[in-house]
């Protein structure tokens, strides 16, 4: 087949292209691991087994664009080209409602940046009820790619929180970039995550996720109430890379908040005095310690108790 009438067969085939359309395999098939297709069941697999995907829910969404300079000088050749649907600007999703840490190359969904037209719909799954969210990170934010996770984390702090989350004085906030200028963040900075209300179905959130977006330009991340966590980054590695910061301090604001630390206080003094004794037990539960740890914890916690008590008789 020319290269052209190649070219016209996919454009021809994107409106319903089918499982074995050799044009269609094309864009999710290489030996490349770094490429989309691989990555997505690689990186739905290393979800899954970290709680954030399971029972078919949350996923992932990589965008195969080019750099736009190298856009401009090639895009001659890109449109004559033998490999016309992988270079263009496209959206690779993992399907819906299948059991993630299952997907192989072949099940992805492609769309276009531009116009969202499907390049490849295999016609026995479901498109993912996310791919509107995900286009959000992309439009709105310039992602490269989006993660959303159901993991229990994000889902307890929406449960502690009103409208947004805050976390300060933390050393995982270093790994989040700041959204307007893709700096990231200090130690002692707040961190700010807004939190939207989960609707019946996924896509309607789409609408809530925008305005979060536009109301919190700092932000890489929408927390859903009883829902999850939608986060993304400029490259697949920076939006995995910040998802794993963003549930870490999720878990961690919730374990201070259990024991009755404020996890959006500055500490006046490190450690915090603040812990309340009565506590302590339920520190250990939390910390799953086992009996000999809890000995020691006790020693621990005694020891530090009087160095607080001294301090504060010293001042
Ligand atoms: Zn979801």
């Amino acid at each position: 087949m020319s290269v052209t009438k190649k070219v016209r067969t996919v454009r021809k085939r994107t409106a319903a292209p089918t499982d074995s359309d050799p044009d269609t395999d094309e864009l999710v098939l290489s030996s490349d691991p770094l490429h989309p297709a691989n990555l997505i069941p690689e990186l739905c697999k290393l979800f899954y087994s970290l709680g954030w995907v399971t029972g078919t829910g949350g996923g992932i969404s990589i965008r195969n664009g080019k750099d736009k300079s190298l856009q401009a000088l090639t895009c001659f050749l890109i449109i004559r080209s033998y490999e016309f649907g992988r270079n263009r600007d496209n959206v690779y999703i993992a399907p819906s409602g299948v059991q993630k840490e299952r997907i192989s190359p072949r099940d992805l969904f492609v769309l276009t940046l531009s116009t969202r037209c499907n390049l490849r719909s295999p016609p026995s799954l479901k498109p993912s009820a996310c791919t509107p969210l995900f286009f959000n990170a992309y439009t709105m934010r310039q992602a490269g790619a989006c993660v959303h996770t159901h993991s229990q984390n994000a889902v307890m702090v929406t449960l502690l929180y009103g409208d947004q989350f805050k976390i300060t004085h933390q050393e995982m906030i270093k790994g989040i970039k700041k959204g307007s200028t893709n700096e990231n963040m200090m130690f002692d900075e707040m961190l700010v995550v807004p939190i939207v209300e989960n609707t019946l179905f996924e896509e309607e959130l789409t609408s809530r996720m925008a305005k979060a977006i536009e109301d919190y330009p700092e932000t890489n991340a929408v927390l859903v109430r009883r829902h999850g966590v939608y986060v993304w980054g400029k490259t697949w590695e920076k939006a995995k890379a910040m998802t794993e910061c963003y549930d870490y301090l999720f878990e961690i604001a919730v374990k201070m908040k259990s024991i009755g630390l404020d996890p959006a206080a500055k500490p006046t003094i490190s450690p915090s005095p603040t812990i309340p004794t009565h506590n302590l037990e339920r520190m250990q539960t939390i910390a799953r310690l086992d009996d000999r740890d809890i000995k020691i914890s006790e020693a621990v916690y005694e020891l530090y108790a009087r160095s607080v008590e001294f301090m504060i008789d010293e001042l």
